[in-house]
């Protein structure tokens, strides 16, 4: 205002910079905040700047109807920046002298400088202070980070140490509720049809339940409406929704649905919500819902892939338990089969040809005796003749019924020889016990009374038997054929001497060689 200065810029230096700090124009004075780029211009040349900085001194240039002064502004030779001012060319202006205005160079650039020092350092603060609240925000986010890895960390070692799937979705509602600060969660499965099974969940007082119990169809609401897009990140949060338990309403509050993945396979579920505390969703919880969630889905593949494959081991161990079972049956059936007569269901001559040398072996190592019958239905020929072949069969078949059980000692065996010839082997039993057993043989057949028809003079008219009996005890001059061969000489003496009888060969140990056919 004293010199009526029209127009004023204030240059100062930015760095490498010049940049305008102020303007004067008949509107008033206008500060730049912050200070905006020099444009150079016709009138407002921008080597008549640097020049007069250059000269160090205050210079006046006369322009068309106005003066222009240059101020440079330095302090302790470093260069601040320029004043530029234009005056209207009058007779006040004209006493001016460039010098004149050296003292308000000097001031102005002492102010500029102090201010503008002030600035930086102000700035400095700030940005400090800023830098400050950064690291501190930072450092609380990468503690709870650390806490919320170590949680996780924490669950899936207790998800690997749990001792059936059911123990492990348990412990991982359980555990995630309280490590990871979650009010409700719950785990749920898949099921064919489009449905789905709880497994643990948290009722309304935030208690971790068993929910076996619950099977729905997966209901249609906004959580379900893209769960089976391929993306293993699938996460689905509302704000403000209801809250469930049972599909039934209990609250309101935010409630999150991850998918649980088995590879591109969506196989169940996890929701949380807040239905206890109603505290607002932490945005961190999202990363960590998803972690916990890839997690689970780990673990219940693994668990599951191995529980089957226990239940396929045990059902394999029943099957190969009842086919072994099955086939040991079979065994002992075909032994028996084997070792058995099939029309007469007793002890066929293969079990006896065995038990014959075994018996006759041992009754040599023991000194013992040993007595053996054989028994010979008698005109059996003309039995069959006469009522037919099948008759015969029963015949034999009643024969077999009523001999077989007469005799119990221990080692004693009844055997179908072969045709209508059974055997009666006896180990230990000396002459005596084989005559009396003999004797009830045929007077058992006798009480039989199997009635038949008579064509020779001297059969009988019911069935008879012939017996040919023999005792030894084993030594140097004998043997078990020779003992087979003397009782089979007694039953042809047996029918010599008239049949429906027995006949024995008492050579005890002499045995006479003579009496061989
Ligand atoms: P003997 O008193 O001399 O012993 O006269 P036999 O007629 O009994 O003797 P033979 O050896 O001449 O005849 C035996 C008959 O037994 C002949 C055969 O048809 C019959 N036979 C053998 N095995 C069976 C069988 O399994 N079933 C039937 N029905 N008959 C049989
Ligand atoms: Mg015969
Ligand atoms: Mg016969």
């Amino acid at each position: 205002m004293s010199f009526s200065v029209q127009d004023a810029t204030l240059v100062v230096v930015d760095g490498s910079e010049w940049k305008i700090l102020l303007t004067v124009d008949n509107a008033g004075i206008n500060y730049q905040s912050p200070p905006i780029e020099y444009q150079e211009t016709k009138i407002f040349p921008f080597d008549q700047v640097t020049q007069a900085v250059r000269l160090q001194v205050a210079t006046i240039r006369e322009l068309n109807n106005t003066y222009r002064l240059y101020l440079p502004l330095e302090r302790r030779s470093t260069i601040i920046g320029c004043f530029i001012a234009d005056f209207p060319q009058n007779r006040v202006s004209k006493q001016f002298k460039a010098k004149d205005f050296s003292f308000l160079g000097v001031l102005l650039a002492s102010e500029l400088s102090t201010s503008m020092t002030d600035a930086i350092i102000q700035d400095k603060h700030s940005s400090w202070r800023i830098a400050e609240r950064e690291l501190k925000i930072r450092q609380h986010e990468q503690h709870s980070l650390q806490k919320q890895l170590q949680a996780l960390h924490d669950i899936s070692f207790r998800l690997w140490r749990a001792d059936s799937l059911n123990s492990m979705l348990f412990t991982a509602v359980d555990e995630a509720k309280k490590q990871l600060n979650i009010d409700r969660m719950a785990i749920f499965l898949f099921k064919p049809g489009n449905r789905m099974q709880g497994t643990y969940g948290t009722d309304v007082h935030g208690n971790t339940v068993n929910e076996h119990y619950f099977e729905t169809e997966i209901p249609d609401l906004w959580f379900s409406v893209n769960p089976l897009q391929k993306n293993e990140e699938y996460l689905a949060i509302e704000e403000n929704t209801p809250l469930y338990h049972n599909l039934m309403v209990v609250g309101f509050g935010w409630s999150a649905y991850i998918t649980l993945w088995d590879e591109d396979t969506p196989i169940g579920w996890i929701a949380c919500d807040n239905l206890l505390s109603g505290m607002p969703l932490p945005t961190h919880l999202h990363q960590l819902l998803k972690q916990f969630a890839f997690i689970v889905s780990q673990h219940l593949v693994r668990r599951q892939a191995e529980e089957k494959l226990i239940q396929l081991n045990t059902e394999l161990e029943l099957r190969v338990a009842e086919r072994t079972q099955a086939l040991q049956q079979a065994n002992e059936k075909l032994e028996k089969v084997s070792r058995e007569d099939s029309l007469t269901q007793v002890a066929n001559r293969r079990q006896f040809d065995e038990r014959f040398f075994d018996e006759w072996r041992r009754a040599e190592r023991h000194s013992l005796p040993i007595s053996l019958l054989i028994i010979d239905v008698d005109h059996f020929k003309d039995y069959n003749d006469s009522f037919g072949h099948a008759a015969g069969d029963q015949c034999l078949k009643m024969i077999a019924a009523t001999l077989a059980p007469l005799e119990r000692r221990a080692g004693a065996l009844f055997a179908r020889y072969g045709g209508e010839e059974f055997v009666l082997l006896l180990p230990g039993q000396d002459q005596h016990a084989a005559q009396y057993a003999a004797e009830r043989a045929l007077e058992a057949i006798r009480e039989l009374a199997l009635p038949r028809r008579t064509q020779n003079s001297d059969t009988t008219d019911i069935v008879t038997i012939s017996i040919g009996g023999c005792t030894l005890t084993p030594s140097d001059n004998n043997s078990a054929d020779t003992f087979f061969k003397l009782a089979d000489n007694a039953l042809y003496e047996a029918k010599s001497c008239g049949r429906n009888q027995l006949f024995m060969n008492n050579y005890i140990n002499d045995f006479n060689h003579e009496l061989l056919p």
